[in-house]
């Protein structure tokens, strides 16, 4: 069933709701004020009649006997009580009838003899009898003469005119429940249409993209603060966010392919020379091999940091294990000096640090560091790797006295196969990936990487993460 039939049936089931209960309620509320108007009406007349008939009858000296036999007093007629719709009858409290109203004809109003035994104990009692099908509203009232039941005063009104008012009512209100639900049905489906068309419309382009892979279309909507409009909007922020991504991961794909097509092209160039037999020469020859040896290291390293970032966008867990921070800086620290010929590599201040995560990813960040420090340096600069406490943080600097990064490339070297100068970032055998890497494992670690650099003078690269909960000086 589709929302807008839904939303429709809704509208108009709440509103037959609403609609069947107010009827209701008007309905008994007027029909319960018109019922009690007439029982008023009866029951005045009915105090008429007895208090008129009881007067009357108090001169008499055995006014039951006399009752019963049938006739000889005088009774004041029972029609001067009456009037159009209103019926008068004085009867035995057995139900013989001795006076009755001359609009009554013929009939005898009947009432129970259940009635007529309550109306003898001296209560008044109201009953609903019918005289030539029509409805009559009655009230049976004792006559009392000296403080005995003599006969019974019965009053009754014809319930005609509030029934058929009540009848009128209820058409009415019928009509009016049908006709307003239908015109609901209507203006609902009219609104629903109107409201959800804008969702058809996104659905359409949804559609087209799925069909025509063209990430470049928009939602053509009216901008509106609505919920429709919001929603439009987010899927265009979400089609913007797919498309970007799938640029970057086109210029992710052309990359690697570019980087791994170099080091081959220059590993068959060499075999190629080597099997047209051009590097006889045994120091040739060792030359050529040597450098299709580099060639396939770098290309092993460059697939190996694929792999490792291929993870990290997989999001595959790291180690969580308390971690030595400052054991393994010495580590790296110690590991670099070794291969730094004619670089001063130096510890500036120490101190001891326990993080939580992965040991050897630190360590690939760090190394990758210094190892970036000693390459953009020329001999005789220095490279200081430094560490510290900070409030809640480690943080750890590798400053160098290198060539430094202009200012405009500095925002972009943490992006994949992002290098200043290319050609000599390649003779160094990067791969172009070990920022993008250094900064995943910073982030993954909970911390974070930042980079200040000076043409010219050097740079320094500094690394935050959080200090293990549990760090107890040693
Ligand atoms: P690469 O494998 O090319 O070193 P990186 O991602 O490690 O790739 O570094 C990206 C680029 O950032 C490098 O090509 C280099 O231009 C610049 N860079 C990184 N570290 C330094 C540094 N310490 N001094 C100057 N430039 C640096």
């Amino acid at each position: 069933m589709s929302i807008r039939l839904r939303l429709t049936l809704w509208y108009v089931l709440l509103l037959a709701a609403l609609l069947i209960t107010f009827s209701g309620a008007l309905y008994a509320m007027l029909s319960f004020s018109l019922l009690n108007e007439v029982d008023r009406r009866v029951q005045i007349r009915a105090s008429e009649v007895s208090t008129s008939l009881a007067t009357a009858l108090e001169v008499q000296t055995e006014p039951r006997v006399f009752l019963l036999r049938g006739g000889r007093l005088t009774l004041p007629a029972a029609d001067t009580f009456a009037t159009p719709g209103v019926f008068v009858q004085v009867s035995t409290l057995e139900g013989v009838a001795l006076s009755r109203s001359e609009n009554l004809g013929a009939q005898t109003l009947v009432v129970s003899t259940a009635a007529l035994a309550l109306v003898a104990q001296g209560n008044s009692v109201y009953a609903n009898v019918t005289k030539d099908r029509v409805p009559l509203r009655v009230l049976i009232v004792p006559l009392t003469v000296r403080g005995q039941v003599v006969a019974a005063v019965i009053v009754a009104e014809s319930l005609q005119g509030v029934s058929e008012t009540l009848q009128r009512l209820g058409v009415l209100l019928i009509l009016g429940i049908i006709v307003g639900l239908g015109v609901a049905g209507v203006v609902g489906a009219i609104l629903a249409h109107a409201a959800l068309a804008p969702i058809d419309r996104i659905t359409q382009t949804a559609h087209t993209i799925a069909r025509s892979n063209d990430l470049t279309r928009r939602i053509q909507t009216k901008p509106t603060q609505d919920e429709v409009g919001r929603l439009a909007a987010t899927f265009n922020a979400m089609l913007e966010r797919i498309e970007e991504l799938f640029r970057a991961q086109q210029r992710f794909v052309a990359d690697v392919s570019h980087e791994l097509r170099s080091p081959l092209t220059t590993i068959r160039g060499n075999l190629d020379l080597l099997r047209r037999g051009e590097r006889e020469d045994t120091e040739t020859r060792q030359e050529t091999l040597a450098v299709i040896e580099a060639e396939a290291a770098r290309m092993q390293r460059l697939v190996q940091d694929l792999l490792l970032l291929a993870q990290a966008d997989a999001g595959v867990p790291l180690e969580q294990r308390v971690v030595e921070l400052d054991t393994l800086l010495l580590d790296v620290f110690r590991q670099v000096r070794l291969n730094a010929a004619n670089i001063h590599v130096s510890l500036g201040s120490e101190d001891q640090i326990q993080v939580i995560g992965d040991a050897d990813r630190l360590k690939q960040l760090f190394l990758n560091l210094m190892n970036n420090a000693i390459q953009y340096t020329p001999s005789d600069g220095q490279v200081t790797l430094s560490f510290a406490r900070e409030g809640e943080w480690a943080r750890v600097v590798v400053a160098d006295t290198g060539i430094g990064i202009p200012p405009q490339d500095l925002p972009r070297i943490f992006d994949r196969f992002y290098r200043v100068d290319k050609a000599r970032a390649r003779e160094k055998g990067g791969t172009g990936l070990g920022l993008a890497i250094c900064k995943w494992i910073a982030e993954a670690h909970g911390g974070r990487i930042e980079a200040q650099s000076q043409v010219g003078k050097g740079s320094s690269f500094t690394v935050w993460l959080p200090l293990a909960k549990t760090t107890n000086p040693r």
